[in-house]
């Protein structure tokens, strides 16, 4: 056959760009400016332009992966499919994206650090002195590109367009190695294959409301100090920027005033792509990245479709989310988000009632009777009940007192891991009689351990030694709700992360009693998910199925609880 008559793209599919396109996010003034949300935003804009989008986080920390973080400090760690334990932004992107990331996705210092020292330990740099220039700044150009190749759309299909958020601030020594290798890497892929984007903040200060721009003018100064030249800016700040403060950024921070894109408060986070769009930053990445724009996009008409409908619900839904606080809500962000999604779904306006479970405990009743009475207070009030994931002793109790709560008075439960083990616990305390029943992880005495100790985890290392990562659970009854929840599938593919299970020994005796463990991992011996006999939803899941939630497809689970604790039929 003679190829020269042949039209190619026929064969195959003619693809939007010619080279990976990249576009580098980095943050300046202070952390929390929703870095995270821009550069997912910026990931809507360009799949909405026909691009397949994929992400890198660059966490400067030590640490190998968040694993070991605690979530009270740095929110909460994100499982992925293949059992990397990661920063919460790999949530937002698989949300906003609808993409599945790997632990590759997620670079940090202690990745990029432990792979050059094992390089030089196997002789890869014979003879040379290894350096932070070029050996770390290699790695971290080498494992962006290598990364960004790799398919996450769940068809292997292989991405055009990579975001990469910076974490920190620019400026941070720890993320200096991290910046500088970004400088180069224009260089290695082609400035028109790379876009900067820096997100900052404009102040709103005095009687007037005067928008502030010192503080974006001292950022731009330090990122191009670095070598970097931004091309587009995100400031966020309450209110519309107003076209004055548009050009005087312009003017002082070398853009043009197009490229000021204004980031204020928005009802709900679903409108900051369509934002953006607005404002042109998807003419502002076709041009500097060459592709081309569509004259419509069926995504963005459906986002703006979503976050319309999510500021109309009116009717709220009260879920008790019965956990440990420090006031970060971001310890639960991805518990949070499913909730949202169900509730989305069910048209209801979700109101999450956190209750630290300390506060259920007698101890309490004793000590601070106000906080005790406004706690069962709270729970008695919600249409459901909600018991998160959690390691650890304190205020199990006060869970275990909600579960047999939510049990007793037919109140719509799911536990989430932690809250599978303490149904079990409350169940076998309170129902099997077994007046000690404990989990291994809270008590000594072996005689009361119903939750146990799984034998192949390590008792000596804590970094990524749980059962973690996606793994199948096939159900092993016919009808029941959770699974008719599950479009009545064979199995479920979910996220794990966890160190206990409920005692093999002890299902039988359990399920007798009407606590049935309805889906078991393909040896059938391990519990998965249970469902409680004659309850309106009383259900719980060794695995975390908030990992797996989209906007617009709730995980079953968190769908069940919202229309058990609405009332609708299932
Ligand atoms: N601490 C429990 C375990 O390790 C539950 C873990 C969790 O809720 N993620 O099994």
């Amino acid at each position: 056959m003679n190829m020269a008559n042949v039209d190619m793209s026929s064969i195959f599919p003619s693809n939007p760009v010619d080279y990976m396109k990249y576009v580098v996010v980095t943050g300046g003034v202070l952390s929390g400016l929703g870095k995270g949300v821009t550069a997912s935003s910026i990931g809507v804009l360009l799949k909405s332009a026909g691009l397949r989008v994929t992400a890198v986080k660059i966490d400067p920390y030590l640490n190998s992966d968040a694993g070991t973080m605690s979530p009270f400090e740095h929110g909460e760690v994100f499982v992925l499919d293949d059992g990397g334990e990661a920063d919460l932004d790999l949530g937002n992107y698989e949300r906003f994206l609808d993409i599945a990331l790997s632990k590759d996705n997620n670079i940090t210092t202690g990745k990029v650090y432990s792979s050059v020292i094992e390089k030089e330990r196997r002789g890869d740099y014979l003879g040379k002195t290894v350096q932070v220039v070029p050996h770390i700044t290699d790695e971290i150009q080498d494992w962006i590109e290598n990364v960004a190749h790799k398919s996450s759309d769940g068809e292997n299909n292989p991405p055009d367009a990579c975001v990469i958020e910076l974490g920190g601030t620019v400026g941070d020594i720890e993320s200096a190695p991290f910046v500088e290798a970004l400088r180069q890497f224009q260089f290695r892929v082609g400035k028109e294959n790379i876009c900067f984007v820096h997100v900052s903040l404009v102040p709103v200060m005095g009687p007037v409301g005067e928008q502030k721009t010192k503080p974006t003018q001292h950022t731009v100064k330090e990122l191009r100090g670095l070598g970097i030249i931004p091309d587009i800016l995100v400031c966020r700040s309450e209110v519309s920027l107003i076209d004055e403060t548009r050009e005087k950024l312009a003017k002082f921070c070398h853009v043009s005033p197009e490229a000021v894109v204004s980031a204020h408060d928005v009802a709900n986070i679903y409108h900051v792509p369509i934002m953006m769009y607005r404002q042109g930053v998807s003419e502002l990445l076709a041009s500097k990245l060459n592709f081309n724009l569509p004259k419509s996009s069926k995504l963005l008409d459906e986002w703006e479709v979503m976050a319309n409908h999510v500021n109309s619900l009116e009717e709220e839904v009260h879920i008790a989310m019965v956990g440990k606080y420090t006031g970060l809500s971001d310890s639960y962000l991805s518990v949070t988000k499913a909730l949202q999604h169900a509730s989305y779904s069910v048209g209801r306006k979700l109101v999450i009632d956190w209750i630290e479970s300390v506060n259920l405990e007698e101890e309490i009743k004793s000590s601070d009777s106000e906080v005790y009475k406004n706690s069962w207070g709270l729970l008695k009030e919600a249409d459901g009940v909600l018991v998160p994931g959690g390691f650890g002793g304190r205020g199990i109790e006060g869970k275990i007192s909600a579960a047999k709560y939510a049990r007793e008075n037919n109140i719509p439960y799911l536990g989430v891991c932690l809250g599978l083990q303490v149904a079990t616990i409350e169940f076998c305390r309170n129902v099997l009689g077994m007046k000690n029943a404990n989990s291994a992880e809270f008590d000594d005495d072996e005689e009361n351990h119903v939750v146990v100790f799984m034998p192949e985890i390590s008792k000596t290392h804590m970094g990524g030694t749980m059962r973690l990562g996606s793994k199948p659970t096939p159900f092993l009854v016919d009808d029941c709700k959770i699974r008719r929840l599950y479009d009545n599938k064979s199995y479920v593919d979910e996220r794990h992360r966890h160190r206990y299970e409920v005692n093999p020994e002890l299902i039988e005796e359990i399920e007798d009693a009407g606590l049935v463990y309805v889906g078991k991992d393909e040896t059938g011996q391990r519990c998965e998910i249970m469902e409680l006999r004659d309850h309106p939803y009383y259900v719980g899941t060794q695995y975390h199925p908030e990992f797996k939630s989209r906007p617009n497809r709730p995980s079953p689970p968190f769908l069940g609880l919202l229309k058990a604790a609405c009332g609708i039929e299932f």
